[in-house]
């Protein structure tokens, strides 16, 4: 499953938003297959189409779908020059899909910051410039040995040295791979080469208590949104304190509590489906009566594919895919109404799946 790693410097919250976040989790019950592994945390991707499908199906069973996020602990200055820790540190955002970077935008005079100041921007760049070195590094070794290559005239090493040079360049003025400009024939290269600063990042403002309310008034936050601008990310705010209060709530309950912090979402929900996007997932669901469930897959998979993702049978003896969208089922009111409209299609190998749809899989056995 794709994964988001959770990275900031110490004393920004990160613990206690990764607290907030296996707190949160989703019941194990569901998901027994899942690894047990204390650095992920698993949890359900809130869907509101979810609960309407259940309404309207009266299921014995819902099940959400999940998304993890990775608890990347470990020291972040000096790392991309640094050993040990450092290099495990590095290691591990290789590993992940996509970054979030907790950044500290509340002011509390009894937690010490450990630059001096609370500074968001600064502490942004901090690691930033880490990820950005370590990049460097890799490419300039990439092009000691590719640069041989292209000067025998390789058309694939020449093709290559010239974004290696486009991404040296940038890195030389501190900028990520993710704000340079390639053709998608570029891009596939550059993919390949497995940065650190080619992933989506998503900068989470930690704010106090008293901002939850109206993060706009917090000029930090600001600071963050207009820096993510210029950096192609993407700023979601949260109070890691609160979330942690909220996760332990349900239904109702949280419903409330929400109401009393003037909020619609709690923040972790929102960095949940921010994330979940980030990374181009999408959803589509099964709807029996002894089960509504959500499907996370790729946007862009085929049929057979999303099939595959229920049960690796359901794509080898892939027949067709009897699909309706989810926003015509509903306006029929039940399945029975939405195929006597003609909304329900039947799909073959070729479909390309769209967030949304409502899918019953006809397959071989
Ligand atoms: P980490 O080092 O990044 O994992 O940071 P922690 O999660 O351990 O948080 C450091 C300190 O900041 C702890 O004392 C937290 O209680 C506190 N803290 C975290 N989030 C907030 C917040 O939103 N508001 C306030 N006032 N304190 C917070």
């Amino acid at each position: 499953a794709l994964t988001a790693g959770i990275v900031g410097l110490p004393n920004v919250g990160k613990s206690t938003l990764f607290n907030a976040i296996t707190q949160a989790g989703a019941e194990s019950a569901n998901y027994p297959f899942c690894t047990i592994d204390p650095n992920v945390g698993i949890v359900e991707v809130p869907d509101d189409r979810l609960n309407k499908l259940t309404e309207l199906v009266q299921p014995k069973k819902t099940v959400p779908t999940t998304f993890e996020f990775t608890d990347i602990a470990g020291i972040v200055k000096g790392a991309s020059k640094g050993e040990g820790l450092g290099n495990k540190f590095l290691s591990h955002i290789r590993e992940v899909d996509a970054i979030c970077q907790v950044v500290r935008c509340f002011a509390d005079d009894n937690i010490t910051h450990v630059a001096g100041k609370v500074d968001p921007i600064s502490d942004i760049e901090t690691i930033n410039l880490e990820l950005i070195l370590a990049d460097l590094e890799s490419v300039e070794k990439r092009i000691a040995r590719v640069g041989k290559m292209a000067r025998q005239k390789d058309k694939e090493s020449m093709f290559e040295l010239e974004i290696l040079e486009k991404l040296k360049e940038a890195f030389e003025s501190d900028k990520p791979a993710r704000t340079v400009e390639f053709t998608e024939e570029q891009m596939k290269v550059a993919k390949g080469l497995h940065l650190l600063t080619i992933k989506p990042v998503l900068y989470v403002a930690n704010v106090g208590e008293d901002d939850v309310a109206d993060p706009t008034s917090n000029e930090y936050v600001q600071q963050v949104k207009e820096f993510a601008n210029n950096d192609n990310a993407e700023v979601i705010v949260v109070c890691a304190k609160i979330e942690s209060e909220i996760a332990e709530l349900e239904g109702e309950e949280k419903e409330m509590f929400l109401q009393e912090l003037g909020i619609e979402e709690s923040g972790l929900d929102q960095l949940i489906r921010s994330a979940y996007h980030l990374l181009g997932l999408a959803t589509y669901f099964t709807a029996g009566v002894q089960e509504v469930r959500a499907w996370t897959f790729k946007k862009g998979m085929k049929a057979p594919e999303c099939a595959g993702i229920i049960h690796s049978d359901f794509e080898k003896g892939f027949i067709r895919a009897e699909t309706v969208s989810y926003d015509d089922l509903l306006e029929g009111g039940n399945m029975v109404a939405a195929r006597e409209a003609g909304k329900v299609r039947l799909e073959g190998k070729e479909y390309i799946v769209k967030d949304g749809d409502v899918i019953h899989f006809r397959f071989n056995v």
